[in-house]
């Protein structure tokens, strides 16, 4: 089975790596779950505006955490073909490689595709933080997982 696996939400904290980026550059403390929606925003700086300017700097993709319990569960895919899928900017594509490298050294398939156009990368799995990438209309919470052509 082809599996697409998203990055940020489910492989990389970036929501907290960008909070803690946010108090040192803003001064303005904030916790996880103030971030209760995708278009959250602080001083009037979209969240995913901030992520994009912070990933540009490969010292801090470096410095972006592990999803509690996901190198675990990518070692539980092994006997699968597991593929990343993100849409971090290309810009990002040289130190996320390397994260994913020191972290997820097994996963070597890289794609770049554009937030909400993930269904469309040619696998039988999409697993993802994010519902509008995927077709189906519920939003799960913290990794939605769409069987795209199959069940298991
Ligand atoms: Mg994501």
């Amino acid at each position: 089975m082809k599996i697409a696996v998203d990055i940020d939400g489910v492989l990389a904290d970036q929501v907290s790596a960008a909070l803690l980026e946010i108090e040192k550059d803003y001064g303005q403390k904030y916790c996880k779950s103030d971030i209760n929606r995708a278009h959250w925003s602080f001083a009037g700086i979209e969240i995913w505006t901030e992520i994009a300017r912070l990933l540009a700097d490969p010292e801090y993709v470096m410095r972006v955490p592990l999803i509690e319990g996901s190198q675990k569960a990518i070692k539980q895919l092994c006997r699968h073909d597991v593929i990343v899928v993100t849409a971090r900017r290309p810009n990002a594509e040289e130190a996320t490689r390397r994260w994913l490298n020191w972290h997820f050294p097994s996963l070597t398939q890289y794609y770049h595709a554009r937030t909400g156009t993930k269904h469309n990368i040619p696998s039988d799995v999409l697993i993802d933080d994010l519902d509008m990438n995927s077709r189906s209309t519920g939003y799960s919470f913290p990794a939605s997982l769409e069987l795209k052509r199959h069940r298991y």
